[in-house]
C-alpha cells in the first residue's frame, strides 16, 4: 500500500507542489553542441516518443510494486503485448502460446505474426503442463501465457512453465492484467517478462489506455528501443498521470475487488439458473490449488458464468441489470459485463461448460449487496 501511495511521486522542485506536475510537452531542451545525440536514444528527455516526465514516474511506481529491476510503460496493453512478441521472435522462430487470451494476442500471434512474418506458433491449454512440454521445441524462443485468463479464467502455474521454457533456453512472458501485482508478481514466480493493461484494474477508472511491461534492463531496452521509438508505442503523458493518479488507490481497489468477486461467486454458484461459474476463489474451481499457491492477495474481479437458458435469455438478463453495466472492458470502478455468444470465433478453444454462450463479469466497487440483489432481480426477470 506504501508505495502505491508514495513511489514516483515527489516534491516538484520548481514550485514545491507535492504532486509531480504533468508535463504536456513533446520536446525537451536540447544541449549547446547536440551532435553526438542519438536520435533514437531513450536515456534522458528528448522527445516524447523516447520517454518523458510523466512515463518515468509511473515505471519507477510499477517497477517497485512487481519488484523488477526495469519498466516500460506504452500506449496501451496490446502495444506491450506486441512489444514483446516484435523484440523477441524473428521470422522462423517458434513460440507457444496459451489458447486461452486476450483477443489481441491470439490475433498477433495465431494470424498476424504467421501470415505477415512466419512465426510459427503452437496454441497449447497452458493450464495443463505436459500439453506445454509437448508443445515446447528446441528452437522455441518465447512462451506467452495469461493467468487468470481472459476470458475462460483458467489459471497457469508460472513456476513449473518458467522452468519448462527455461529448459530450452526459451523466455516467458505473463500477462498479468487480471491479477494486477496486488494479487501476483510472475517475476518473483521465474517470469522473465509480465505484462500488464494499464487500462484495467491499475487505472482503475475506466479513463484512460496504458499497457507495460516489466522485467530485467536488457530485456525491457530492446522493447523501449523497438515498440516505443521506432513503432512508435508511446503513451501520452495525460494518459501516464491519470493512470499515476489511479494507481494511488489499487490495493485498496484490489481488496475489495477480491472480496466482492467471492462472494458474487458463491451467490451464482448456490443458484440454480446459473450453468457454471468460473472463478479461481471457488474450492471447486479447476484452478484454485494453483492460484492459491501463486496469490500474494486474492483471485481477482473477474469471473464468467453462463445460464441455463438459451441466447435470448441471456441477452435478456443483461438487459435487466441497472447497477451493472453493459460494456466490454474489466477492472473498472463499476461492474462492468459482456456476453460472448455461441458464434464466438474462439468456441472450440473453450472449456465445454462455455460453448453455450457465457458471459465475462468485472465485478465492480459498488456495494456487494447492490450488487448481488442486482443479479438476483435479472435472473428472475430473465425467465419471461
Ligand atoms: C484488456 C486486456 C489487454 C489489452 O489491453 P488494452 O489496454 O485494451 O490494449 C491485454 N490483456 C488482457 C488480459 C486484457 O484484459
Amino acid at each position: 500500500m506504501t508505495r502505491a501511495v508514495h513511489a514516483g511521486n515527489d516534491v516538484d522542485k520548481e514550485t514545491g507542489a507535492i504532486r509531480r506536475p504533468i508535463t504536456m510537452a513533446n520536446s525537451y531542451e536540447l544541449p549547446y553542441d547536440p551532435t553526438d545525440i542519438n536520435w533514437s536514444s531513450t536515456d534522458g528527455n528528448l522527445y516524447t516518443r523516447n520517454g518523458g516526465a510523466n512515463q518515468a514516474y509511473l515505471q519507477e511506481k510499477l517497477r517497485l510494486l512487481h519488484g523488477t529491476d526495469d519498466c516500460v510503460v506504452l500506449a496501451s496493453g496490446v502495444a506491450a503485448l506486441s512489444g514483446v512478441f516484435f523484440a523477441f521472435l524473428k521470422s522462423g522462430e517458434h513460440a507457444v502460446v496459451s489458447d486461452s487470451t486476450y483477443i489481441a494476442a491470439y490475433r498477433l500471434m495465431h494470424e498476424l505474426l504467421p501470415e505477415k512474418y512466419g512465426v510459427r506458433t503452437t496454441l497449447v491449454d497452458a493450464s495443463d503442463l505436459g500439453a506445454v512440454r509437448e508443445a515446447i521445441r528446441p528452437d522455441t524462443k518465447l512462451v506467452h501465457i495469461e493467468t487468470p485468463a481472459n476470458p475462460t479464467l483458467k489459471v497457469s502455474d508460472i513456476a513449473a512453465i518458467a522452468e519448462i521454457a527455461h529448459g530450452v533456453g526459451a523466455l516467458l512472458s505473463v500477462d498479468n492484467t487480471f491479477a494486477t501485482p496486488y494479487n501476483q508478481r510472475p517475476t518473483d514466480l521465474g517470469a522473465d517478462l509480465t505484462v500488464e493493461s494499464l487500462t484495467k484494474f491499475i487505472n482503475g477508472h475506466g479513463d484512460a489506455l496504458g499497457g507495460a511491461v516489466l522485467g530485467s534492463q536488457p530485456l525491457i531496452d530492446r522493447i523501449r528501443a523497438e515498440a516505443m521509438v521506432n513503432l512508435g508505442g508511446a503513451i501520452s503523458p495525460f494518459n501516464a498521470w491519470l493512470i499515476m493518479r489511479g494507481s494511488v488507490t489499487l490495493p485498496l481497489r484490489m481488496r475489495q475487488h477480491n472480496e466482492s468477486a467471492q462472494k458474487v461467486a458463491e451467490f451464482l454458484k448456490a443458484r440454480p439458473e446459473v450453468r457454471f461459474v468460473a472463478y479461481p476463489g471457488l474450492d471447486s474451481d479447476s484452478g484454485h490449488v494453483v492460484a492459491k499457491r501463486q496469490t500474494t492477495g486474492g483471485y481477482g474481479g473477474i469471473m464468467a458464468f453462463g445460464l441455463n437458458a438459451d441466447h435470448d435469455a441471456h441477452c435478456r438478463f443483461v438487459s435487466c441489470l441497472r447497477v451493472v453495466t453493459n460494456a466490454v472492458s474489466l477492472g473498472h470502478d463499476e461492474s462492468l459485463i459482456v456476453f460472448i455468444g455461441e458464434k464466438d470465433e474462439r468456441q472450440h478453444l473453450y472449456p465445454e461448460e462455455f460453448r453455450g454462450g457465457f458471459f465475462r463479469f468485472s465485478v465492480g466497487l459498488e456495494d456487494t449487496a447492490d450488487i448481488i440483489a442486482d443479479l438476483e432481480r435479472a435472473l428472475y426477470a430473465a425467465r419471461k
